[in-house]
């Protein structure tokens, strides 16, 4: 890429670490004809197709409006939205998959939003498993319940 300083087209990489979740890599580079330093991260690209045939670039923002509706009125706050995207984002980027479809997204929404809040999770799965009946809320319900026999790590939480 270009140097943001001088737009000088070439740059030397001076240092190189990969990020402590192992999903990225910082370069920090320096021009050789002005001299700026400037970092720049890569990370594979991953792609979501959406149910329409689009496929756009997956992005944490549209993780958290997704999951923000279903949590409408529940004790959950943007910071809680941001650390869920972020562990999705880490879930679907250890799969090791370029692309992937909405419906694995929505998978892997599932298991840290019913940590968050269950309530929520409940709704997203309502809309997302497309429950059409008062069994399917009763069986993810009873499901929620036999897994309260152990403690669940959302009790820690104080919710
Ligand atoms: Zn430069």
């Amino acid at each position: 890429m270009h140097c943001p300083f001088c737009r000088h087209p070439d740059s030397r990489v001076i240092d190189s670490r990969t990020s402590d979740d192992g999903l990225s890599i910082r370069r920090r580079r320096q021009c050789p004809e002005c001299g700026g330093r400037f970092t720049t991260i890569e990370t594979a690209s991953l792609n979501v197709i959406k149910r329409s045939g689009v496929i756009e670039p997956f992005s944490r923002e549209k993780v958290m409006s997704g999951v923000r509706k279903a949590c409408q009125g529940r004790p959950v706050t943007e910071a809680d939205l941001a650390v869920l995207a972020q562990t999705v984002e880490e879930t679907v980027r250890q799969t090791g998959a370029s692309q992937l479809d909405t419906n694995e997204i929505g998978l892997a929404i599932l298991g840290p939003l019913r940590e968050l809040d269950e309530v929520a999770y409940l709704r997203f799965a309502s809309v997302y498993q497309a429950f059409d009946s008062l069994e399917d809320f009763e069986s993810a319900i009873e499901q929620l319940r036999a897994d309260h026999v152990r403690p669940a790590p959302s009790e820690a939480a104080g919710a």
